[in-house]
């Protein structure tokens, strides 16, 4: 009944942490992959007043006009590129979607930075390309070196993600370009940039500004923590975008009519108070955990990779952690190893102190 290509999909590691924390009460959750505080009130009003004036129908395949126009000159002023292609997607995951569908053939290898956000294997596998893993440990760094020993004639694509799901990590334009400079130009970059309202030190590079040959995927998901509202962006060479609408058409339709007008008003919304929150946050997990675990001090996103300095079997601290009430994510649901473990602290600071205690205590003992 089923169809051979669900073989390649496999959810159970995530899946055993939330059949677990489910038998939790008041868990200490740092697994979450979405903010804590909710979306601003004036962003929500917009949407109620466009359901309200009967807003509620299809709209064209790309999106409203004017969020496309305002997109556009967001993305030149924020990320110093511009665009003449940008259309609206059902969050990044459906501009992930229709991005791997329209562009890898059987056989097409796709370059993923490992650890990776948890989709991307998955989507490349779905339609039959084979995904070719990076190593980036211990600092998450990107080695030319290695880049260029990944790359054949069959590389199509490197899926990069800066700010970085689950390790942190922001590349430095150096960085970037260094990375880019491996890359021949027909290599397409996707870059995943989803977090980029999430940067804790000044200087956030856009891919984009740097290699032509990039498919832009943003998001409206994390920013204003609208996760359920699936809206996000894509901007890309006019040949790719023109293929995604197309598919657009006959999977997702539209991203929701509402959430498309709240959008906009997110847009010149001013969210500087909500990020200045999470820096603390980042902050108070790398000072918690850096003298027993081995970890990059997060410089974007709100999600941190620790790997204790003692040895240890990833497994059963997770399984003690939950035990404990502590709920975070084994490594190998992000990577092909299994050295860390993911924190979310996207949470309360009371909730981020109480795990980061506890954790201590059980690094302690173990
Ligand atoms: N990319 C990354 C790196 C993510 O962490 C997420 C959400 N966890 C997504 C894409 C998908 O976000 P959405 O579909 O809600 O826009």
């Amino acid at each position: 009944m089923i169809a051979d290509r669900m073989k390649k999909i496999d959810s159970s590691g995530i899946r055993k942490v939330f059949d677990l924390a489910a038998k939790i009460e008041n868990p200490i959750n740092l697994s979450i992959g979405q903010p804590d505080f909710d979306i601003p009130d004036e962003i929500k009003e917009e949407a109620i007043k466009a359901i309200r004036e009967g807003f509620n129908r299809y709209t064209l395949t790309g999106g409203i006009p004017e969020l496309i126009e305002a997109l556009k000159n967001k993305i030149e002023k924020d990320k110093n590129a511009r665009f003449e292609e940008v259309f609206i997607t059902s969050g990044v995951s459906g501009g992930l979607v229709l991005a791997i569908l329209a562009t890898v053939n059987p056989g097409d290898e796709v370059i993923i930075p490992d650890p990776y956000f948890v989709m991307y294997k998955h989507l490349v596998n779905l339609v039959g390309g084979k995904p070719v893993f990076l190593d980036t440990y211990p600092e998450f760094k990107i080695d030319p070196k290695k880049l260029k020993k990944l790359i054949n004639k069959k590389t199509k694509i490197i899926l990069l993600n800066s700010p970085a799901n689950p390790t942190g990590k922001v590349f430095s334009k150096e960085e970037l370009n260094e990375i880019l400079n491996v890359l021949d130009g027909k290599i397409l970059v996707i870059s995943d940039e989803i977090y980029d309202e999430f940067v804790y030190e000044p200087g956030f590079t856009s891919v984009a500004s740097l290699y032509p040959n990039t498919l832009l995927l943003g998001g409206f998901s994390k920013t204003y923590a609208m996760t359920g509202w699936r809206i996000g962006y894509a901007a890309g060479p006019s040949i790719i975008i023109k293929e995604m609408i197309k598919l657009q058409q006959y999977t997702f339709v539209c991203a929701p009519s509402f959430a498309q007008k709240a959008a906009l008003k997110a847009l010149s919304y001013d969210m500087s108070k909500y990020i200045e929150a999470y820096k603390k946050k980042a902050n108070m997990v790398y000072e918690g955990l850096k003298d027993k675990f081995n970890l990059i001090k997060p410089q974007g996103a709100f999600y941190c990779f620790p790997s204790p300095k003692k040895k240890t079997d990833i497994s059963k601290f997770v399984e003690e952690a939950i035990n404990n009430k502590v709920l975070i994510i084994p490594g190998n649901v992000f990577s092909e190893k299994n050295l860390c473990f993911r924190l979310s602290f996207a949470a309360k600071d009371e909730t981020i102190q109480k795990g980061i205690e506890i954790l201590n205590n059980i690094i302690e003992k173990f």
